[in-house]
């Protein structure tokens, strides 16, 4: 379970990146990340700029970014602007798709060639 002390430093951080979120003109949502009050799991919140759809997570000591636009370092792109957002995500989820289908072309031909030796 997570200790009360780990919870308010966390909040703690959030509020934090929270205001540095604002400064940049992000209007940050947060949530709870999945399974965080869960016995043995990270306690986390994660949170979206609803104008530009800028991520970032934040738990015990740490901050990270799962999107293509992390908001602890860029500056707001204003209201309207997460559908771009989600476009470019998407593009980079195909991207990454086609990363991993060549590298199984690559390994599957790579053991071809060992057979061959
Ligand atoms: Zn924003």
């Amino acid at each position: 379970m997570t200790s009360r002390d780990e919870i308010r430093d966390v909040k703690a951080l959030r509020d934090d990146l929270d205001a540095d979120a604002r400064r940049r003109g992000h209007d940050m949502s947060w949530r709870l990340g999945p399974n965080a009050t869960r016995k043995d799991h990270a306690y986390f919140w994660v949170g979206d700029c609803v104008n530009c759809g800028a991520n970032m997570r934040c738990a015990l000591g740490s901050s990270s970014c799962q999107g293509v636009r992390d908001a602890r370092k860029v500056a707001c792109s204003g209201p309207g602007t997460v559908v771009l957002t989600e476009i470019e995500a998407g593009r980079a989820l195909e991207l990454a798709a086609d990363a991993v289908a060549e590298f199984g072309r690559q390994v599957a031909e790579n053991l071809r060639r060992a057979q061959d030796d």
